[in-house]
């Protein structure tokens, strides 16, 4: 089969034709950083992850781009509500960059964890806004915009195919609710391009435009570097489901305007979300779960990377601990799997693909495995039934374990499950556990270098009362159980 996938603009499934052969360019849009990332938005970034690494797999060279929101997101996505960045930054007593850099940070830190692989660019809103005001003025020049009240706005009106991607029809919206909505707009759908008069005092980040000093919408910034990096034209764009009304209909209607070409984009992917048995989790209320606090209650984020792939994208998934306590048993009999047929095979393999590694069986059953779970992924990113096929291939104790093993570590550089790394590890400790040990014998061997070696007596006799032995040698310190 041909690698396919469920495209909202047309609401089917499509056969994937790049615009240049054996090349993709993909956008995904990122993190708005005025908190930390809860685990329905870590489900966004795994599809990504899972759709770049399977075009990888196919042979395509991929150039995946992410954006990190630093400014102009209000809390509803149609310019109402509180800037979602500087309410942070007031609440947390620091300035948006700083709180910005921090949840960048911990984003990273949450997505390494995943083994959610970096994009190619990751790129800052506060930083391309140069890009932004240079994207505007076209879409002005095309003749787009209005001014009205100190901002700039998008007149939805002169882009007749607005609305396409989520169905809106033109009449609805022009007769629809105008409660609530900014006085100054034409058509409640218009948006902010451009702010100069800011609803909020003190606005803490500011920029000199053709318009006056203000601060640019949320839209725009997707629209000015996902071109800037990916051109005029591009294949792939992905976000949540939520994002399809408003947010990536402004982004097309924007980008369109600005350049006059059609498509844009080619294929659009929108995961479903999350949902907690409460309901819905958001950021700005506060209430939700993020990685850290599953860690707390004993998960890994690879647990959470197995449920997340135990559904399709495209239908809600509903967290509860008891199916991540599946997860988390699935995922360590998985391990058991590949350490036993380690054993057999004589060893883990290097990683299979570029770089060599084992040879791929070419026939046989453990080749038709692999070749059910490539269908599977093919057919619109179908992680469960590729789980399925991985389950049937270390089920099947009649294939050689060389075959076995060296069909599983391909299919896991889709997976991203880190078989390899988990099956080679001596012990199954926590990996948070680790990281707290090795801290301290960081500090420790700091300690010593600054000569206070009571600090550093204190910190391995802090250890060994937790059982943990430090033994010093040529190339640093080691540690064991003792
Ligand atoms: P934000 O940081 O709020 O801009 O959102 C980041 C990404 O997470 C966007 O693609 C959202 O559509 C997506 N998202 C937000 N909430 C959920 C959820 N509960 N489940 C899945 N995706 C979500
Ligand atoms: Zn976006």
């Amino acid at each position: 089969m041909a690698l396919s996938f469920y495209n909202t603009l047309g609401r089917s499934l499509e056969v994937f034709e790049p615009r240049k052969a054996g090349e993709a360019g993909f956008y995904g849009c990122g993190p708005t950083v005025y908190n930390y990332a809860h685990i329905g938005n870590l489900r966004a970034y795994v599809l990504h992850d899972i759709l770049v690494r399977t075009l990888r797999r196919l042979g395509f060279k991929v150039t995946h781009v992410m954006n990190i929101t630093d400014v102009g997101h209000l809390s509803g996505d149609n310019d109402e509500g509180d800037d979602k960045m500087v309410k942070s930054a007031e609440e947390r007593g620091k300035s948006v960059l700083e709180v910005a850099d921090f949840y960048t940070r911990a984003f990273f830190q949450d997505t390494e964890r995943m083994n959610i692989i970096r994009p190619t660019v990751v790129c800052r809103a506060t930083e391309h806004v140069a890009d932004m005001i240079a994207l505007i003025e076209k879409i002005e020049r095309a003749g787009f915009t209005y001014f009205a009240g100190g901002n700039l706005y998008y007149d939805i009106t002169k882009f007749p195919s607005y609305g396409e991607l989520a169905r809106l029809r033109m009449e609805e919206l022009r007769a629809g609710a105008r409660t609530g909505v900014d006085e100054n707009k034409r058509n409640p759908q218009d948006f902010v391009l451009w702010f100069t008069k800011s609803k909020f005092e003190n606005q803490a980040l500011v920029w000199d435009s053709p318009w006056g000093r203000g601060y640019p919408g949320w839209h725009i910034e997707c629209s000015a570097m996902s071109i800037k990096y990916l051109g005029e034209q591009f294949d792939i764009h992905a976000g949540g489901i939520d994002h399809v009304p408003i947010h990536h209909t402004n982004e097309i209607a924007q980008s369109e305007a600005a350049t006059g070409k059609h498509p844009w984009v080619r294929y659009w992917i929108h995961n479903e979300f999350l949902v907690l048995d409460k309901g819905k989790m958001s950021k700005s209320s506060g209430n939700f779960l993020t990685l850290p606090s599953l860690a707390e209650a004993g998960y890994e984020p690879l647990d959470y990377r197995y449920f997340l792939l135990g559904g399709h994208y495209r239908s809600q998934l509903q967290f509860s601990y008891e199916a991540l306590e599946g997860a988390r048993n699935a995922r360590k009999s998985l391990r058991d799997r590949i350490r036993a047929l380690a054993d057999r095979a004589g060893g883990i393999p290097a990683p299979a693909g570029n770089g060599g590694g084992p040879e791929l069986p070419a026939e046989g059953k453990a080749a038709s495995y692999l070749a059910a779970f490539i269908r599977a992924m093919e057919d619109d990113l179908s992680t469960p039934r590729a789980l399925a096929e991985l389950w049937g291939l270390l089920r099947d104790t009649a294939l050689s374990p060389g075959e076995a093993l060296a069909a599983a570590l391909d299919m896991d550089r889709i997976l991203g499950l880190g078989l390899a790394e988990e099956a080679g590890k001596k012990g199954t400790e926590d990996p948070d556990f680790v990281r707290k040990i090795e801290g301290l014998i960081a500090e420790r061997s700091e300690a010593k270098k600054a000569k206070d070696f009571a600090r550093a007596d204190k910190i391995r006799q802090e250890l060994k009362e937790q059982g943990i032995i430090l033994e010093d040698g040529a190339g640093g310190t080691a540690w064991r159980r003792g």
